[in-house]
């Protein structure tokens, strides 16, 4: 059994209900269990402004499927959700980047992973070291929550569903 850890994101329409939909997906494949979740954070978008404001969260998964099988089954959602890809980073309906995967390191035209901009990116950041506090990335010999103490764009990075909070989401819980 691996286990991965994905993020995902959205900033068009019915936001909330893209990543629930999105989860949906993947967990219906019976090679994929989810394992843990963040809350839900909303945050200023990143690399291109001009656009509504995201929710963002990361889910923790085990799974049979390879990290390529993985990356099929998270871009056939993608197209399943209606994500159209017009600007590099622009608006989407969903958003599906498998951040880890195991402690492996793969480098091939299709896949890259660890996700290479996790370091950079707080809206990242903060919901995967929510899920895992002491997270260490492959090939690093620092905790991410060491790195993440120097990311300047925090405060673009805020909850808006808190997990276990009095809102409490229970679709996820299933
Ligand atoms: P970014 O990768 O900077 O977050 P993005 O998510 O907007 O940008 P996409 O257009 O969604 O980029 O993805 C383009 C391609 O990236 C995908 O078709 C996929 O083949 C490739 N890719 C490489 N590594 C990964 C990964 N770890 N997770 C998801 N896709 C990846
Ligand atoms: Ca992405
Ligand atoms: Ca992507």
């Amino acid at each position: 059994m691996n286990t991965a850890f994905i993020s995902l994101g959205s900033n068009i329409g019915d936001r909330f209900s893209y990543l629930q939909d999105a989860i949906e997906m993947l967990t219906s494949n019976k090679k994929i269990n989810m394992v843990n979740y963040s809350s839900v954070y909303e945050t200023d978008p990143v690399g291109y402004e001009d656009q509504d404001r995201f929710l963002n969260m990361v889910i923790q998964v085990d799974t049979e499927l390879s990290p390529y099988e993985l990356l099929e089954t998270c871009l056939a959602a993608e197209q399943e959700l209606g994500r159209k890809r017009l600007i590099k980073w622009g608006p989407r309906t969903i958003d599906l980047d498998i951040l880890l995967y195991n402690q492996e390191n793969i480098e091939s035209e299709k896949l890259t992973v660890p996700h290479p901009r996790i370091q950079e990116r707080a809206f990242v950041m903060i919901p995967l070291l929510e899920i895992k506090p002491d997270i260490t990335l492959p090939a690093m010999d620092m905790p991410l929550r060491i790195l993440a103490e120097e990311i300047p764009d925090k405060k673009g990075v805020q909850i808006w569903k808190r997990k276990n909070g009095e809102d409490a989401f229970a679709l996820f819980e299933s």
